[in-house]
């Protein structure tokens, strides 16, 4: 071997080296603790969380976007609550009620109100699936046409009514400041129905997760659940690293114990960040099997917010419980 060769090698080792010793301080170290952690606040690793729905493959946030995330196996179904003028929560995750439904056919000049302009019975007269078959013709199936908007109360029943798999809810307060007090509505809600707890089992899996992304909407559950765990939503303009690090120092003493980024802002630093002040990184919307690669890659996969649970159970090895098609066409479909 030459004199070069070997310096051409000790070089490269040497790098290699320290690379490995970066990822190892940057990815694998801070996440230490956080199994233990993600255990004692009841929620799963690796968590395939539903976002409105398995809704790539139906209407966002009805009900067959909800069955067959539950029926192929996601962990968490989750959803918008938003409050009707008469008070009834719903899922919905657009602030103007016609974007996703037929609103101005039926409420001409109404296309763009929000929920809380609507009462039930309204709403219940929209379609909200006809939309999905326009836009995604591949996808479109018949029996979408006419879906109803879902009230909580329905989800809490269809996410029980599971036979194969019984998700827990990830439910988010969306605009809260347009609905004074709704964080007891909620909870008042999900009380009456159980649902505040952990399923029975060693596992103590929670059966709901707040998340938001106003502190003071998830300050303000913490009041009146404790027991839930909470995940803090934020977006954009986040790209300097002592942003997020004062973010996350908020959000950890916020007692949350996530937090919810976009997917982009998922660098290795910032997932290190939130990792070492003890909270779980749910990033969103991720799709794409490439880019679950390259968030595991960075260690931003304690969970993460999928209109495509398919392919997130796909990708952590998981065989789904049941296939779209057979799960759609038994449910009527
Ligand atoms: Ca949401």
């Amino acid at each position: 071997m030459t004199k070069k060769k070997v310096i051409v090698m000790v070089v490269a080792a040497l790098l290699a080296g320290a690379l490995a010793r970066a990822y190892v301080q940057q990815v694998t170290l801070p996440k230490r603790g956080l199994e233990k952690s993600a255990a004692a606040a009841g929620i799963p690793r690796h968590a395939v969380i539903a976002h409105r729905g398995a809704s790539y493959l139906a209407p966002e946030e009805t009900a067959p976007a909800y069955v067959l995330a539950r029926d192929m196996g996601a962990d968490l179904l989750e959803g918008d609550i938003q409050r009707t003028k008469d008070g009834v929560l719903v899922l919905l995750h657009s602030h103007a009620v016609g974007e996703t439904t037929n609103a101005a056919q039926l409420f001409p000049g109404r296309a763009n109100d929000p929920v809380d302009r609507f009462t039930l019975a309204e709403l219940k007269r929209l379609d909200a699936g006809s939309w999905f078959n326009a836009a995604h013709p591949r996808r479109a199936r018949a029996g979408y046409a006419g879906l109803k908007i879902l009230t909580l109360d329905e989800l809490v029943t269809l996410a029980e009514s599971g036979t194969a798999n019984r998700p827990a809810l990830y439910l988010e307060t969306k605009s809260p400041e347009r609905f004074p007090g709704v964080e007891r509505d909620l909870v008042e809600l999900l009380r009456r129905r159980g649902w505040l707890g952990t399923f029975p089992g060693p596992e103590r899996r929670a059966k709901v997760i707040f998340q938001s992304f106003r502190p003071e909407s998830l300050a303000r559950l913490r009041e009146l659940a404790p027991e839930v765990p909470r995940v803090r939503l934020f977006g954009s303009k986040l790209f300097d690293r002592a942003a997020w690090d004062a973010m996350t120092r908020e959000i950890a003493g916020g007692g949350a114990q996530g937090v919810g980024p976009t997917a982009y802002l998922c660098w290795p630093w910032n997932v290190s960040t939130a990792h070492r002040a003890g909270l779980l990184v749910h990033p969103y919307t991720v799709n794409a099997v490439w880019q679950f690669r390259i968030l595991a890659l960075l260690g931003a996969d304690d969970g993460c917010f999928t209109d495509r649970c398919d392919q997130s159970l796909r990708f952590y090895g998981r065989p789904l419980l049941g296939q779209p098609e057979a799960i759609l066409a038994r449910n009527g479909y």
